[in-house]
């Protein structure tokens, strides 16, 4: 087509829909399906049906009562049925004048008055009936249902669907590739109207189990190749010096390290010195300690002359997270001549022209900071190990732009941590990319924290609650939920909140925190709550709240029924930090019925059932399903369209096996097989 040639509207709407080559027409599955196959006699059809009629009309009339509509009778011989339309036009009325026969088209209304139909459509009786389902396509208005199914169908005749699975690949389970892919797309486009509906709205139809298969072949070929071309980069080798400043710091800590801390930390020492880069998420749940197992890895890479950098996401974070660790590692590095840089957006121009000097000199060992760590200016003299706490906050270009600071040429070493631990099996599969380390064990001598749903209509009752933690010396956090769409409203809800509780709790600091507050008033607030004179402290954000105060022993978050499960358990993990007894209080507001939804209901109490963050995201993932966790800022990968990795696992094993054969054995095949699925999105996948 000339480049001149203008689009038409229907095609530029396919474009949009990302809907341009015949591959991606011929993978755009419907949504429903129509049966126009069959002409149903009125006398056989039940009331709510979508039935297909031939019938004659015997009367066409405008009536003005109730409203202004056409009303058409029709007779197919067995019962008659009144069509309305509320807006017609006079050709349509023309259409529809006594006499004419019609193949009709839509729900059935029944009544005591006889059948009815409201807008159905309809064109003239006779013609061939089709021998296959109609196809329903999820589209936009610019681009017409009959426009689009012509498109696909065109698109699927002229697609390369030559098989790219080797005949060499190990039986799917299931039989799931029993069909051949074009029969498979053949028959979701345009399936026999015997078929079980069922099966195929559940997707355990043949022709869905082999569509399925197609597509986590793919993702692990991508996933398998990006490991691939990782595995060729080099990083320094960093090993662990004996009486090294690993083994000094150990000896420092005021705690042994529990098990799974030892094992995470010897996973990752054994990964620090190969010469391939360290490519690993470190999980563990709130409060398991995973800040000391990122301060020993930083440790050897110091030793081994090598810096180090830290990012959180916000500056507050920053601070919170990485002070312990840094008030541990100082003295140690200080008598080394080394020292520990900070970088943060909010720093003054001279203290930052400082600390770039420290960092490009390589005096800073340690560079600790938010997003400001991997800006331009920021010239390392020899960068070996990154480390990124909450890294799902954190996008794959951060990412990529931390890797970019290795001057020498190589890659450093990354080293990813968070809190919101995805399902094992899950990570393991899906990421074939990645190397996972698990902490699954907490500290001794936590004290589980006691979690209780209450109404929002008893918060006097936990107002009173308030005043005996007080009472007892203990600190008390408020969360209001974040709103996304509306900041003011946020604030707004958080400044009454703030209001309310300061009077009903005379004598008593309480603070307020939230998003849109500069940096240094934050600062304050957080000072005065971490130093014990604020005694309650209210604040809209969630992550600001990731802190350390072991006095705080209640946390209260409103509207709990707004949050996700991972982020009321963050937040919970802010208490139960002492060994004093502790609490959460899940407020929610009932809907207009008086009653919670059953989703919410049931997030809600799997929150107050189990303190532990695998079962709860295990939990999250049953309720919510894995798409919102495999998010596509936090993976960096594509989500799966058709596969569904809480319920296909089996068949991801699978296609865990046949990626490797594929690109090992049969390149070619591999090439064709992900350029048809990912087109020219697999280069997003190498971060
Ligand atoms: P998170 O995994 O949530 O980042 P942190 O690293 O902040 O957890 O650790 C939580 C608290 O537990 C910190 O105060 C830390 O010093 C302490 N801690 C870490 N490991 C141990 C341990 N093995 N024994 C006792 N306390 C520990
Ligand atoms: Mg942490």
């Amino acid at each position: 087509m000339p480049e001149t040639q203008a689009l038409t509207e229907p095609q530029k709407a396919l474009r949009k829909m990302g809907l341009a080559r015949d591959i991606d027409l011929a993978l755009h599955i419907p949504l429903r399906y129509e049966d126009e196959t069959r002409i149903v006699q009125l006398r056989d059809a039940r009331e709510g049906d979508t039935v297909q009629i031939e019938a004659t009309v015997t009367e066409c009339q405008v009536q003005y009562r109730p409203r202004r509509q056409l009303v058409v009778t029709v007779d197919d011989g067995s019962d008659t049925c009144v069509l309305r339309f509320f807006s017609f036009y006079p050709s349509q009325q023309k259409a529809l004048a006594p006499g004419a026969r019609l193949r009709i088209r839509g729900e059935l209304k029944g009544g005591f008055l006889g059948w009815q139909m409201v807008h159905p459509t309809y064109r003239a009786a006779g013609g061939e009936l089709p021998e296959a389902l109609t196809p329903v396509y999820s589209t936009v208005a610019s681009l017409p249902q009959a426009y689009l199914r012509k498109a696909v169908a065109g698109a699927l005749s002229r697609a390369d669907l030559s098989e790219t699975l080797p005949p060499d690949a190990p039986p799917a389970p299931g039989n799931a590739t029993a069909w051949a892919l074009r029969q498979a797309l053949q028959f979701l486009h345009h399936p026999t109207p015997e078929v079980s509906l069922a099966a195929l709205e559940d997707r355990t139809h043949p022709a869905w189990l082999r569509l399925k298969a197609e597509e986590l072949v793919a993702q692990q070929l991508s996933q398998v190749s990006s490991r691939r071309a990782h595995d060729v980069l080099r990083a320094p080798a960093l090993r662990a010096k004996p009486g090294g400043l690993h083994e000094q710091l150990l000896a420092a800590l005021p705690f042994q390290l529990t098990g799974a801390q030892r094992r995470v930390s010897e996973e990752i020492a054994q990964n620090m010195a190969r010469e391939r880069p360290m490519h690993r998420l470190l999980q563990g749940d709130v409060g398991s300690g995973k800040t000391i197992v990122a301060a020993l890895a930083a440790a050897i890479a110091i030793d081994a002359g090598w810096q180090c950098a830290l990012m959180a996401p916000t500056e507050i974070l920053a601070e919170q997270h990485f002070r312990k660790l840094i008030g541990w590692l100082e003295p140690l590095l200080a008598p080394r001549g080394l020292r520990v840089a900070w970088l943060t957006g909010s720093q003054r121009k001279k203290e930052r022209g400082e600390m770039l000097q420290l960092v490009a000199s390589g005096e800073a060992a340690l560079v600790v900071g938010t997003h400001a760590v991997i800006q331009e200016q920021v010239q390392f003299r020899n960068l070996a190990l990154a480390v990124i706490d909450e890294q799902h906050r954190f996008g794959v270009e951060q990412r990529l732009a931390l890797r970019g600071k290795m001057n020498s040429g190589g890659e450093p070493h990354l080293l990813m941590m968070s809190a919101t631990p995805i399902p094992r099996t899950l990570a393991m599969s899906y990421y074939a990319d990645l190397d996972v380390s698990t902490i699954d064990e907490l500290p001794p001598g936590r004290t589980p924290v006691v979690t209780k749903l209450i109404s929002d209509s008893r918060r006097d009752e936990v107002i009173e609650r308030i005043r005996g933690q007080l009472a007892e010396g203990r600190q008390v956090y408020w969360v209001c939920p974040l709103i996304e769409e509306s900041e003011t409203l946020d604030l707004t809800n958080a400044t009454a909140t703030h209001e309310a509780l300061s009077a009903a709790l005379p004598g008593v600091m309480v603070g307020l925190l939230h998003s849109r507050m500069p940096v240094p008033e934050k600062k304050a607030v957080m000072s005065l709550f971490t130093g014990g004179q604020m005694g309650v402290l209210v604040s809209t954000t969630v992550i600001e709240v990731g802190v350390d105060v072991p006095n705080a022993s209640l946390m209260v978050i409103e509207h709990a029924e707004r949050f996700g499960l991972s982020q009321l358990h963050q937040l919970r993990g802010r208490v139960g930090r002492g060994a004093a007894a502790s609490a959460c209080v899940l407020l929610y507001a009932a809907g207009d019925n008086g009653r919670l939804g059953e989703t919410a209901r049931a997030r809600l109490k799997a929150m107050a059932e189990t303190n532990d963050g695998f079962e709860i995201a295990r939990r999250d993932l049953d309720i919510r399903g894995p798409g919102e966790f495999l998010g596509a800022r936090q993976s960096g990968a594509p989500l799966l369209r058709f596969a569904d990795l809480a319920t296909d696992t089996a068949l991801l094993e699978w296609a865990r096996a046949v990626a490797p054969l594929l690109l090992d054995r049969h390149p070619a095949l591999a090439a064709q097989h992900v350029a048809r699925w990912l087109g020219g999105k697999s280069d997003y996948l190498k971060a």
